[in-house]
């Protein structure tokens, strides 16, 4: 695999925390930031957009064929694009949220998710780059030398969700995510830590320790890797 250690892989369920804490390592670190799970939104957003069913393989697999994906890797710029249509903030409704895993399921879809994913990091002007979803540590950068699963109890990372989506009904939301969770763990299992794979459990930590946690396995991996 190329440029495997430029990746800094972090996989973990919905509600984890995942994608707050690796922009915020990202920064502190001055490491660019890729959120795959964006990339996945964007391309359920694109088949919602062309009126065609997320549930449907074939009519995702054509979606796929023509989806001009653009996202960067500044971590203070998550702007994601869809061609020239900015899909920032509707990438993130509760529409594309229950329908994204329909798209995740699809292994073309994945497969070609995940060469524009490498791509994305072996040309990028950065050191390393924070590279958070859920198959990072395992399928997309196995070899990277900092593989870390961030989990966190199932009730803590609905609460935090469900704090997020101000107004959505905490209830729903909590049930959104477990169903998400559970439709999504049938293709790739990101709740159990893959041979390697530092698991930094975020149930009693606040936002501040989980990042100090997740920089403590990325200086003691480094530190090995640079030692070898
Ligand atoms: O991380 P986020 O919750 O935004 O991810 C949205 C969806 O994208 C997930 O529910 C999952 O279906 C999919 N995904 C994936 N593999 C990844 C990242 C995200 O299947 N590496």
């Amino acid at each position: 695999m190329t440029d495997a250690h430029k990746f800094i892989a972090i996989d973990g369920p919905a509600g984890s925390g995942k994608s707050s804490v690796s922009k915020a390592v990202a920064r502190s670190r001055g490491y660019g930031y890729l959120d795959t799970g964006a990339a996945y939104r964007a391309l359920a957003w694109h088949v919602l957009d062309r009126g065609a069913d997320t549930a449907d393989a074939e009519a995702v697999r054509a979606a796929a064929s023509d989806f001009d994906l653009r996202i960067g890797l500044d971590p203070d710029d998550r702007s994601v694009r869809v061609g020239d249509v900015d899909v920032t903030a509707a990438i993130r409704e509760p529409r594309v949220s229950g329908a994204v895993s329909g798209v995740a399921r699809v292994p073309e879809v994945r497969t070609g998710v995940n060469e524009l994913f490498r791509s994305l990091v072996a040309e990028a002007a950065f050191d390393a780059v924070v590279v958070e979803g859920r198959d990072i540590t395992t399928v997309v950068a196995p070899d990277a030398p900092v593989r870390i699963l961030l989990t966190a109890a199932p009730e803590v990372r609905a609460a935090r969700r469900a704090g997020e989506l101000a107004g959505e009904n905490a209830a729903a939301v909590a049930e959104a995510l477990h169903r998400r969770d559970a439709a999504d763990s049938t293709v790739v299992d990101f709740l159990n830590a893959a041979d390697g794979v530092e698991v930094v459990d975020s149930t009693a930590l606040d936002f501040s320790q989980t990042i100090d946690a997740v920089l403590a396995v990325i200086d003691r991996k480094q530190g090995a890797e640079h030692a070898r």
